[in-house]
């Protein structure tokens, strides 16, 4: 296994990587930039700016109604990055990958098209205490409006799921289970795998937010055997604006269409209006269409890549940080579980997160901080907020190097 991870890092040319992504080379505040904030949003390399630019350049029409070649040649685009998540993401059909604006739409969607219309009250709804407010918020709602409950499963100070206290939650009643597969605010891994087994064995469909996952080694739908999973495409090397929906496709067949107008419809009259059929029911209006071509060229450059070799260089990037990072006076990591992703959060005695994120700006190291979307974690850990590194597959060596000597830097300006 060692040697294994050895021969993959040797073969991961990070200088090569590097050098796919324009923005790497700027400088910020008369500093090389070294970008650490890519669980809030990845860079994009030249293959995804140039996808897109080639398409505005050359491809650009409205999709799906056109006769004309150029809206011929924008819909085999828009559907060709459809097949590609497809792909990706190993879901059976084509018609189980709905477009959405991104994660916080595609779980929006569920919570409008699934939940609303089957819970009342005292059915259930089951998250955890590690959700992105993504994934909290709108489950919220569905309460609100149906009078179903929310469930929370507690964490540990690790930041790991309490497994058993999670599995006590679930009820007679509960009706759909809704988790993060990795934590934005924490980077833990959740055991999404006995989550989807334990709720399977019940009858409850499982909702995955893939958001923080699939940038750091894709996910296979099937093997997960998820019904629902979320992610968006900026965190992804791809463009804003863009994410997906996955679905089961029977479980969106019984779902009706959240949002009315044009393409999702096949025929419209006042007596009466036909939906289209899978996908387009769930795309009202005129898509994202560039997006979705960047989102199609960000997973073939990321499939070049290789999503193994990504993750054994981030895995790598992450312990190295630790390492490091627990080397200095008072610094204090919030979030250590066994299985993490490569994000980096934690605490320095003394200096407000705000503060060392402004200095360590000064310095040209971009890291977030916050409470990342995520105040429930923050209250568990009885903090306003952390500093977050988190790693993609471009960073280096000399970025930690740099964020640890920023980060002295800002002990020295406080001390
Ligand atoms: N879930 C998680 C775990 C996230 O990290 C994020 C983005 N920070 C979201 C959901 C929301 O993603 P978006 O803003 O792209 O919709």
């Amino acid at each position: 296994m060692a040697t294994a991870l050895a021969r993959t890092h040797e073969a991961y040319d990070v200088a090569r990587v590097r050098g796919d992504f324009p923005i790497l080379a700027r400088h910020v505040n008369g500093h090389p930039l070294v970008y650490l904030d890519s669980a809030a949003s990845s860079q994009r390399p030249r293959a995804v700016i140039e996808a897109v630019d080639h398409y505005e350049t050359h491809c650009h029409a409205n999709v799906h109604r056109g006769v004309h070649a150029l809206s011929q040649a924008a819909t085999d685009a828009f559907e060709g990055a459809r097949e590609r998540v497809r792909r990706f993401l190993n879901a059976r059909s084509v018609k189980e990958i709905i477009f959405t604006r991104g994660t916080t739409e595609a779980i929006n969607l569920v919570a409008n098209a699934w939940a609303r219309p089957r819970l009342g009250p005292g059915d259930e709804i089951l998250i955890t205490w590690l959700e992105h407010h993504a994934n909290i918020v709108p489950w919220q709602m569905v309460c609100a409006a149906t009078g179903a409950t929310l469930k929370v499963a507690p964490i540990d100070e690790r930041g790991e799921l309490r497994f058993e206290a999670w599995e006590a939650l679930l009820s007679p009643r509960t009706r759909l289970v809704a988790v993060g597969h990795v934590s934005n605010a924490l980077g833990t891994v959740l055991p999404v795998a006995r989550i989807v087994k334990a709720a399977h064995a019940r009858g409850v469909p499982v909702l995955l937010d893939g958001a923080q996952a699939v940038p750091h080694g894709g996910a296979d739908v099937q093997a997960l055997d998820c019904d629902f999973y979320a992610f968006s495409a900026h965190k992804l090397y791809g463009p804003t604006g863009i994410g997906v929906l996955y679905g089961r496709e029977a479980l969106l067949r019984e779902m009706p269409p959240w949002q009315g107008g044009g393409d999702m419809i096949l025929s419209v009259s006042f007596e009466g209006t036909t939906y289209n059929d899978l996908p387009w029911k769930f795309e009202a209006g005129t898509p994202n269409i560039s997006g979705a071509v960047g989102l199609g060229a960000a997973i073939d450059y990321l499939e070049t890549l290789g999503p193994g070799a990504v993750h054994a260089h981030e895995q790598r990037l992450l312990a190295k940080a630790t390492a490091a990072a627990l080397g200095i006076p008072g610094l204090r990591v919030i979030g250590t579980a066994t299985d993490k992703a490569a994000v980096l959060s934690f605490t320095v005695e003394g200096i407000h997160p705000h503060d060392l994120g402004t200095i360590l700006d000064h310095e040209g190291v971009a890291i977030r901080t916050g409470h990342h979307c995520a105040m429930p974690v923050m209250d568990f850990f009885g903090i306003p907020a952390t500093a977050r590194a988190s790693f993609a597959c471009y960073n280096d060596d000399a970025d930690i190097e740099r964020l640890i000597r920023a980060l002295h830097t800002a002990r020295e300006v406080f001390s």
